[in-house]
C-alpha cells in the first residue's frame, strides 16, 4: 500500500516569498507543481528534490503567469520530462513571453531566464498518474490570468493545486483584465470543493474554503476603487486606488501587482484611454 504523498513548499523560508511552487513527493518520485519565477529559487527548489534522492516525473503548470513557469529550466535541470498544462496554457506563454520579458528583465535582471516551456497538453478533466499520485485539472481558462488550470490531487477533491484563484491575503494582480471570468469561477469553485478542502496556493497558503469570500471582496473593492477615483488626473487616481487598497489590506506585500493593474482596468471599464 503506497502512503499519502508528501507537498514540499518552496521557497522553504516562506515569510516575504514572492511566489510559492511544490514539490510532490510518492514512495518513488516527484511531481512538481509550477516552477517559480526566479533562477536562484528555482535552482534551490531542483537542490530540494535532489536531496530527496528521488527522480522528477512531472511539472504541472496552475496557470499562465511567469512567477510559476519562468523557473523551469532550473526546475527541470535537463530531465527529460513532461511539463503539463491545457492548451491554452501552454499557448499564452508562447504567446506572452516576449512581453514578459521586456517587463521582468528590467524588474529582475538576470533572476529572470524563462527558456524552458510547457511541452504537453492535456484536456479539461484528464487526469495523469505517477507512482500512484493523480492528478487531475481543470481546465478554467480565462480567470487570474489569461489561462489558468488548477490540480486536483488523488480522491475526493481535497487537495487542491489552486494556482492564484485566491490569493493569501496578498494584494493580487488584475491587470489581465479578466475579473469578471474570475469572480465567475470562484463561484463554480466554491461550489465544486468540500469544506475541508485544502487549497495550495501560488502566493501564501495553505487556505480553505473560507477565503474564496475574502477573495472576491478584494476584486469588488479594487473594482469600486476604480470606479470612485477622480480620472481627470491620472496619477490622482492611481494613488486614490492604491490608498483604498491598501486600507482594505494594510500590508505592502504583492503590492507592485496591484499597482501595476490599476491602469489597464481603468482602461478596461472605459475610465481612460488605454496607453498603447
Ligand atoms: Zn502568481
Amino acid at each position: 500500500m503506497a502512503s499519502e504523498p508528501t507537498i514540499h513548499r518552496y521557497p522553504v523560508e516562506h515569510e516575504g516569498a514572492f511566489v510559492n511552487a511544490y514539490l510532490v513527493e510518492t514512495d518513488t518520485s516527484v511531481v512538481a507543481v509550477d516552477a517559480l519565477l526566479m533562477v536562484s529559487d528555482s535552482r534551490a527548489m531542483r537542490a530540494g528534490l535532489e536531496a530527496l534522492g528521488k527522480p522528477l516525473r512531472a511539472v504541472l503548470l496552475t496557470h499562465s503567469h511567469p512567477d510559476h513557469y519562468g523557473g523551469l529550466t532550473q526546475l527541470v535541470a535537463g530531465d527529460d520530462v513532461p511539463i503539463i498544462a491545457p492548451q491554452g496554457v501552454i499557448d499564452t506563454i508562447a504567446r506572452d513571453d516576449e512581453m514578459k520579458e521586456e517587463i521582468l528583465r528590467p524588474m529582475f535582471g538576470d533572476e529572470w531566464a524563462a527558456e524552458t516551456f510547457p511541452n504537453t497538453p492535456i484536456s479539461d478533466g484528464d487526469s495523469v498518474t505517477f507512482d500512484g499520485a493523480t492528478f487531475t485539472v481543470i481546465d478554467l481558462g480565462p480567470s487570474e490570468s489569461p489561462h489558468d488550470s488548477p490540480w486536483i490531487l488523488g480522491e475526493g477533491e481535497r487537495t487542491v493545486f489552486l494556482g492564484d484563484q485566491i490569493y493569501d491575503h496578498k494584494h493580487c494582480f488584475l491587470g489581465d483584465g479578466f475579473h469578471e471570468q474570475w469572480l465567475e469561477n470562484i463561484e463554480t469553485l466554491r461550489d465544486r470543493f468540500p469544506e475541508d478542502a485544502v487549497f495550495y496556493v501560488g502566493h501564501g497558503g495553505p487556505v480553505g474554503p473560507g477565503e474564496w469570500d475574502w477573495q472576491r471582496a478584494y476584486i469588488e473593492t479594487f473594482l469600486e476603487a476604480i470606479r470612485a477615483a477622480d480620472w481627470s488626473n491620472r496619477e490622482q487616481a492611481q494613488a486614490e486606488v492604491v490608498v483604498e487598497m491598501k486600507r482594505f489590506l494594510p500590508t505592502d506585500e504583492l503590492s507592485f501587482l496591484m499597482e501595476l493593474s490599476v491602469e489597464p482596468v481603468a482602461a478596461q471599464l472605459g475610465l481612460v484611454a488605454a496607453t498603447a
